[in-house]
């Protein structure tokens, strides 16, 4: 009876919302994610390693995405790193040493107050207990988002932007790459290079969210 006062009590000060939709969803219901967003999303099932993503990016968990990003959602990143952990738990996937996300320009990242993709890394290396290894793969240059660039621009506008500051560290290590949104790939493709460059031995794209239709490309 307590428990349940309570709980409603919290409920009315801090609702637990649906990151996807924001209704307000019954406090047992703790995943971050109503049941109607559930069946609605496009969980990504069919993919294997070294290329992973939870779902494809479309108009439901594009918004939730950008909540995160410029909204100041921060523990949107906690139910996204846990929808990850969820679905590296899904498959048999091969050992893991680190764990690296794709990093933001220092600059960018103070002005923002955090990088999306640091916070959505964190809880996954939490909950998979694999190492997260920070600011050794580090974004040299202060480029303009992917999304704002002409298609055709953007691979020239993330060529030689990373840089691993001690490569020993990836010697023939296994590494996860998290990002929160694969589009193009080349992104992740120029962080990888790095981390070969560094003697990393697996290099495995895992991302929040993944490009499948067109029209999301540009967005
Ligand atoms: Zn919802």
């Amino acid at each position: 009876m307590i428990k349940k006062f309570l709980n409603n009590l919290l409920d009315f000060i801090y609702p637990n919302r649906c990151i996807f939709c924001e209704e307000v969803m019954p406090i047992n219901e703790k995943d971050g994610i109503c049941k109607y967003c559930y069946m609605e999303i496009d969980f990504i099932i069919n993919d294997n390693e070294p290329r992973l993503s939870v779902f494809s990016y479309d108009d439901i968990t594009r918004f939730s995405i950008l909540r995160l990003k410029y909204y100041n959602k921060k523990y949107y990143a906690k139910i996204f790193g846990k929808m990850m952990y969820n679905k590296l738990r899904k498959i048999n996937i091969q050992h893991y040493d680190y764990i690296v996300y794709v990093p933001m320009h220092k600059k960018k990242k103070k002005k923002r107050g955090y990088d999306q993709a640091e916070l959505i890394a964190d809880e996954l290396a939490k909950l998979s207990n694999i190492p997260i290894e920070k600011d050794n793969l580090i974004r040299i240059k202060n480029t303009l988002p992917q999304s704002k660039v002409a298609f055709k621009d953007r691979e020239k506008n993330v060529k030689d932007v990373f840089k691993v500051l001690n490569p020993q560290k990836f010697e023939n290590k296994n590494i996860l790459l998290i990002d929160d949104i694969y589009t193009t790939g080349n992104t992740l493709n120029y962080c990888a290079k790095e981390l070969k460059k560094a003697n990393a031995n697996i290099i495995c794209y895992f991302t929040l969210a993944k490009v499948v239709h067109k029209k999301y490309i540009n967005l």
